[in-house]
């Protein structure tokens, strides 16, 4: 039969319909929860994820919960009423998508982290997301490169930030950045004035900027008023701007009070402004496009029956099993590298940053 018989006689069967030529190639829908649109990485990965998915003939559905954890509970358990095939999760909170995602895998739905592990549930497939632990290491080593530590003498005053304790990528950051900064607190060359470290006393739940900010307020006022500080380890740009901000309040930044050495994560535009402008002294970039076609790598397989490609299949224990998973490599941002790291790239244009 020629082609255009054929679609004719298909339109006769009903098989194909005009009014929706998408679902002639529709190789099925795929649920993406992501956690916030606060954060503009996570727009740019629900953007992204869409255009691979759908390019490649899936049909989406793409919702955010504005980190509120009912509400992503919800979305999720209307993609699974709908019947998607596969679930990509960027969950708020690791720990509590056990009972939806049991009732996922009982229809036949596979499960994606996307980003953040999701915990306790034996239910999740497979994990795509970036080298965690080496992000804290990135971290920790432009401290360590910014003040000189393996030669100057010292001692430094740091402080420490964790991001949101019920992510389980914030144990991971943390974890990589004291694998290099513990041994100089060990030392004596870095002293944390406050005494506060580890996750339970300097997480900020829900990675909220306005939180870090106000515990650097207090932080400042209560060990620095007659003490320099000299490097705050901040696991995401949007603590970092907090911090900047509660920093600049008691004029670092100005005078003969140079900014201290301030970490960051996923090279947000704000972010990388204020590195060319001298203030933050790093962030991570991790690129978003990258993510997403690995995931959608992953939904291929999985929906095909084909092997799903992981290059890790030790480091995630979930509390349950250790789910296999694919780790991209973040690359350290600084004021030296950011144009060929983002514009040369095509992550960002220029035009966005100067
Ligand atoms: C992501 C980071 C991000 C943070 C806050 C983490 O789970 O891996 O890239 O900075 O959440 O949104």
């Amino acid at each position: 039969m020629k082609p255009i018989k054929t679609l004719i006689a298909a339109l006769a069967l009903g098989v194909l319909s005009l009014s929706t030529p998408a679902s002639a190639q529709d190789k099925g829908n795929v649920g993406i929860a992501m956690p916030t649109k606060s954060s503009a990485r996570w727009i740019l990965d629900g953007e992204n994820i869409v255009k691979v998915l759908k390019a490649r003939g899936y049909s989406t559905d793409l919702q955010y919960a504005d980190d509120d954890i009912p509400n992503q509970l919800s979305q999720i358990e209307n993609m699974v009423t709908k019947g998607v095939k596969v679930l990509v999760i960027g969950a708020i909170d690791g720990t509590t998508l056990s009972d939806v995602l049991a009732q996922a895998a009982k229809g036949g739905t596979k499960v994606i982290a996307y980003d953040r592990l999701i915990r306790n549930s034996p239910n999740v497939d497979y994990y795509a997301t970036f080298d965690n632990f080496q992000v804290g290491v990135l971290q920790g080593q432009s401290i360590e490169n910014s003040l000189k530590l393996k030669t100057a003498k010292g001692p430094f005053n740091v402080e420490l930030f964790g991001g949101s304790p019920d992510d389980n990528n914030a144990f991971f950051f943390y974890n990589g950045a004291m694998s290099v900064l513990d041994p100089y607190i060990k030392s004596g060359k870095i002293v944390i004035q406050s005494g506060q470290m580890g996750m339970d006393k300097v997480s900020t739940l829900r990675w909220d900027g306005a939180v870090a900010q106000a515990r650097m307020d207090n932080l400042l006022s209560a060990y620095y008023t007659n003490k320099r500080l000299d490097a705050v380890l901040s696991p995401y740009d949007g603590l970092s701007i907090g911090i900047l901000s509660s920093l600049k309040g008691v004029g670092y930044g100005s005078g003969n009070m140079p900014m201290p050495v301030v970490t960051g994560q996923d090279a947000e535009i704000p972010s990388v402004k204020s590195i060319l402008a001298g203030e933050q002294t790093s962030t991570i970039f991790k690129d978003t496009r990258e993510l997403a076609k690995v995931t959608a790598d992953m939904v291929d397989a999985l929906l095909s029956g084909q092997k799903v490609v992981v290059n890790d299949t030790k480091t995630y224990n979930n509390g349950v099993k250790v789910v296999p998973a694919y780790l991209l490599k973040p690359v350290i941002v600084t004021k030296n590298n950011w144009e060929s790291v983002l514009v040369d790239s095509g992550y960002y244009k220029k035009s966005q940053i100067q």
